[in-house]
């Protein structure tokens, strides 16, 4: 078997795409290292930087953190007991705050309705059940959904997002008008591993690697020279 990793090669030809999408995970590997994600200090706060960071940068999720953090409200009990109209002023630097807040209760509803207001016993549930309760939170799609499923509580989900959808088109593993299910299809296929546990732990790894390159090279404009995704381009 040759090492040549371009589409161009008739051997990455032969592959399927979630195989080149595991070469392309191998290659972030090597470059970046694990990232270790996702970066917050509870569960609870990664579903509040889930939400939060919808439409938004990071910098600006941050700051809201810091402030719910400086108010004492950083928990589920903190946000039960928060006036709504206060804990729009706290999370303002994320935008879009009425949405954002109503959904922040929307979650915590959820989890005292049908979960006994327990972080650990939502996570106990099928991945299935637990992801068709997120979606019928008002603001909640499916990267939102996936992200608290992956990176809050532990199921074993791959996490479609705009930098995802970038590699995966840019380099031809999917088509461009594919559909977000089609896109975590593909993710999915490529981090399969024995166990649950080692499957969301490649899929923690995967979308983290993804979002580094994204940062660095795969912007809405992409930057090839460099990148180390390059060797996948297709031939053109
Ligand atoms: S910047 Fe270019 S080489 Fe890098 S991931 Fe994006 S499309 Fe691929």
């Amino acid at each position: 078997m040759t090492d040549c990793k371009s589409s161009s090669c008739s051997t990455v030809r032969l592959r399927e795409p979630h195989q080149v999408l595991r070469d392309i995970y191998g290659t972030l590997l090597e470059t970046y290292g694990q990232r270790n994600w996702w970066p917050a200090e509870t569960p609870f706060e990664v579903v509040l930087g889930a939400i939060l960071t919808q439409g938004t940068a990071w910098r600006s999720v941050e700051r809201s953190i810091a402030n719910l953090q400086g108010a004492g409200l950083l928990t589920v009990e903190g946000i039960r007991s928060v006036p709504e109209e206060h804990l729009r002023e706290l999370i303002r630097p994320s935008g879009f705050i009425v949405r954002k807040a109503g959904c922040i209760r929307a979650f915590v509803h959820l989890l005292d309705e049908h979960h006994g207001g327990s972080l650990q016993q939502v996570a106990r549930q099928p991945t299935d059940v637990l992801r068709r309760q997120l979606l019928a939170l008002s603001g909640v799609g499916p990267e939102t959904a996936d992200a608290i499923l992956l990176y809050a509580l532990g199921h074993p989900v791959f996490v479609v997002d705009e930098y995802f959808r970038r590699v995966a088109t840019r380099h031809e593993l999917v088509d461009s008008n594919a559909r977000y299910a089609e896109m975590q299809r593909l993710g999915d296929l490529a981090i399969a591993s024995e166990t649950a546990e080692e499957t969301a732990q490649h899929a923690n790894e995967l979308h983290a690697l993804i979002v580094e390159v994204g940062k660095h090279h795969c912007g809405p404009a992409p930057r090839c020279e460099g990148c180390p995704l390059q060797p996948y381009l297709p031939a053109r």
